[in-house]
């Protein structure tokens, strides 16, 4: 029997976002490959779930414990890999441990579920037929150079970023692509979520008076769409003078 590999997707936040089919397939599984162990325990605790063995798969271990988990998938096991939030493999560890396992001959199932990119997307109001997922840009090196590739972007553009760098995000997206239409959606799924509309300098001044704090997703409108709005807003308002 050849071995499983399930990349099950869990909440961004709202513990209730979790679909029937992860719940059992967290239940079914030999072993539950984890980001935080102590994370993934209250998620398995809410939902009753016994796992019968967990093991943290993060970033900093995830070459030793790719090598694990495919020896696990050749004693014909089923293995589950979890994120902390959302879809594992999107801004998150575990595309080598797909590779490999595809590589090596084994089942490789999505159980899908919530990523916080396509659900900011999904309200943000911004064109949804096409974007680009950036995810983290680069902290230093390589972080001008994929603004100014982004600068000629016509698709939506779809980044994360972490609250005490979501000011000079903002700050560049005005250097860089200008006052196109963004949107900063904050906190999806729980308490405090907020989005909020605006130019890059409109949302500047928003988080300069409330300081950034929780998980963001930034949106930008792409190149032709921002100019095709730009031109809508200057025709009315020729239209409009022109009627007086
Ligand atoms: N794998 C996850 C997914 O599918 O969305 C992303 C993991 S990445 C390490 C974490 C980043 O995702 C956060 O820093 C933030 O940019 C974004 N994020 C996650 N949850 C969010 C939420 N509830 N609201 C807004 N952004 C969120």
């Amino acid at each position: 029997m050849s071995g499983t590999l399930f990349i099950v997707a869990t909440p961004i936040g709202n513990l209730e976002d979790m679909s029937y089919r992860a719940v059992r397939i967290l239940s079914e599984v030999d072993l539950i490959a984890c980001e935080d162990t102590r994370q993934t325990g209250v998620l398995l605790k809410h939902y009753g779930i016994q796992a019968r063995s967990l093991t943290s798969f993060f970033e900093h271990n995830e070459i030793k414990k790719t090598a694990e988990v495919l020896d696990r998938l050749k004693r014909g096991e089923m293995v589950a890999v979890v994120s902390d939030a959302g879809t594992p493999t999107i801004s998150d560890p575990a595309f080598r441990l797909v590779r490999e396992a595809r590589q090596g001959g084994f089942t490789v199932v999505t159980i899908p579920g919530p990523s916080a990119a396509i659900a900011a997307l999904s309200i943000s109001g911004l064109p949804t037929d096409s974007f680009v997922f950036e995810g983290f840009l680069p902290v230093k090196k390589g972080r001008q150079s994929r603004w100014k590739a982004l600068q000629h972007e016509d698709r939506t553009i779809i980044l994360y970023e972490s609250p005490h760098r979501l000011l000079r995000m903002l700050d560049e997206a005005r250097t860089y692509v200008g006052e196109r239409p963004t949107v900063v959606a904050r906190e999806l799924t729980k308490k405090f979520e907020e989005i909020v509309h605006g130019t890059p300098d409109e949302l500047i001044d928003h988080f300069t008076k409330r300081p950034p704090k929780g998980e963001f997703v930034v949106l930008i409108a792409g190149k032709s769409y921002a100019a095709k709005l730009e031109k809508a807003a200057i025709d009315l308002t020729l239209e409009v003078k022109f009627d007086k």
